[in-house]
């Protein structure tokens, strides 16, 4: 029981990353520099279409870099895995002076736009640096690790290590090789089916399982340590969202967790992001919702520990205010937990909460939507603390 409660906590933090991996005329990159005026179309062309070919692909690769010969090879290893195209994004970087010694003059650093998915995925997008040389009249792929690091943007998994792809019905999971895809992509079709009985249409779903923490904050492209305690995250690559599980944390789940945790993420994915204006106790609330409702052990939990939260700091008054949904909100394990219990009592066991969630998502205002099934933000608000209460009463 405590494993599972722990399992069950960790799991809480969501955070979904509102940045995406299109490309921003912001980010640092000059449009022109006298080495970078060619175009590496025809080399970006011939790595799509060579990976099946051990010798041509060898041909398109300066090795210089002992480093980027090995992830050469297993990036040809990964290509054969994904329908992907790669474009140039029309921008330059500035190179090191010690890279451009390695490498040579003619060596430049361009911004790739890489579009690619399993197959019978939708497409996700990144923006990739690739440094590129010239020998010979003839352009050669030298690194992917000399843009500038001051924003280092969220990298596909199978960028950065050997990936093995596992497919269902419409689930895909890519893992890093040695890490097991088999219990992810079984959750995977268990969360398909509880969405569907929510009258949610799921769709393909994607999940990167990365093999550690460094992995696993490249993918994303966050700072090292800004969601050590978050389980999983749905990001958004460009016009598609993929999970991306948290090792250190969703990693080692067991069955159940693991399930409500898969469950809660791809209701993000499948209803895409809320509008803005839309507070986040009921995007996270109601995939807590979906995710909770097979599963009564788990919920009993989460009532367990609400319970305890609210009687030591006193029944909560108000609604869950995003601030407090943060991840490095101390108590945000119960500040979820409320979310959760919040869209069940407005949903009053006849399906409200589904309705409402359907209504927002066709651009209703959540106002609009609860004012439709009776309720006003007071008259939840009032219904919540009474929930509340009697949890504490109840619940020893
Ligand atoms: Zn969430």
């Amino acid at each position: 029981m405590i494993v599972m409660l722990l399992g069950v906590l960790s799991l809480l933090g969501c955070a979904g990353e509102p940045a995406t991996s299109v490309p921003d005329p912001e980010r640092p990159g000059s449009t022109a520099t006298p080495l970078g005026a060619e175009s590496i179309e025809p080399l970006l062309a011939a790595l799509v279409a060579d990976w099946t070919d051990p010798t041509a692909w060898a041909a398109h690769i300066d090795s210089t870099d002992d480093g980027f010969a090995r992830r050469a090879e297993f990036l040809r290893g990964n290509f054969a895995q994904f329908e992907l195209t790669m474009t140039p994004a029309g921008r330059t970087a500035p190179l090191s002076p010690a890279r451009q010694e390695v490498l040579g003059p003619t060596a430049v650093v361009h911004a790739v736009r890489i579009d690619w998915a399993a197959p019978g995925q939708a497409p996700a997008t990144h923006e990739i640096w690739f440094t590129v040389t010239r020998a010979e009249g003839r352009l050669r792929w030298a690194g992917t690790s000399d843009g500038p690091s001051s924003a280092p943007g969220p990298v596909p998994l199978w960028l950065r290590h050997p990936v093995d792809v596992e497919a269902g019905n419409g689930s895909t999971v890519i893992a890093t090789r040695g890490v097991d895809p088999a219990p992810w992509l079984t959750a995977l079709e268990t969360a398909r089916q509880h969405l569907v009985a929510h009258d949610l249409d799921p769709g393909p779903i994607t999940v990167q399982l990365p093999g550690d923490p460094a992995d696993f904050n490249a993918v994303l492209g966050i700072r090292e340590g800004s969601h050590h305690a978050v389980a999983a995250s749905t990001m958004p690559f460009g016009a598609t969202a993929h999970i991306v599980i948290n090792p250190r944390v969703g990693g080692s789940l067991a069955e159940k967790p693991r399930q409500v945790l898969l469950t809660h993420e791809a209701v993000h994915v499948v209803t895409g992001p809320l509008p803005a204006s839309v507070p986040l106790w009921f995007s996270e609330g109601y995939a807590d919702f979906v995710a909770l409702a097979d599963h009564p052990d788990v919920l009993a939990a989460h009532e367990k520990h609400l319970a305890d939260d609210q009687r030591r700091h006193g029944v909560g008054t108000t609604l869950v205010s995003d601030r407090e949904l943060s991840p490095d909100h101390p108590r945000i394990d119960a500040h979820y937990q409320r979310a959760w219990l919040t869209v069940r009592v407005l949903d009053r066991g006849d399906g409200t909460a589904d309705r409402v969630h359907a209504a927002v998502r066709g651009g209703k205002s959540l106002e609009d939507a609860l004012a439709v099934a009776g309720w006003s933000e007071q008259s939840l608000t009032v219904a919540v603390q009474d929930e509340l209460a009697r949890l504490v009463d109840e619940i020893p």
